[in-house]
């Protein structure tokens, strides 16, 4: 899977298209490839979640809510279970 600071825990989003990162304590750039990146560790979101299954447009089916729909980019709910993706 493609590795962005967006789906990097530590990124604090500051708009569409900056972020602060809180590891490096420097701005980066939302969609840079963060694949060179050591700390990289992927945000809880419904995207890394064993649960999650991708449609399209963004969203997914989520097995433990069965029938709901909902965004890979959405923040974790309790039932998170991190995949190995
Ligand atoms: S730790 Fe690396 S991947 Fe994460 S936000 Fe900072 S620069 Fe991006
Ligand atoms: S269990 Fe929660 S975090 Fe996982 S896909 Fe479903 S809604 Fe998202």
């Amino acid at each position: 899977m493609k590795k962005i600071c967006s789906d990097c825990k530590f990124l604090a989003p500051r708009d569409v298209f900056k972020g602060f990162c809180e590891n490096k304590n420097a701005m980066v750039i939302i969609d840079a490839d963060a694949f060179d990146c050591k700390a990289y560790s992927a945000a809880e979101k419904c995207r890394f979640c064993k649960n999650f299954s991708a449609g399209q447009g963004g969203l997914g089916a989520c097995a433990a809510q069965k029938g709901v729909m909902v965004y890979a980019d959405l923040k974790a709910c309790g039932d998170y279970a991190a995949c190995e993706c």
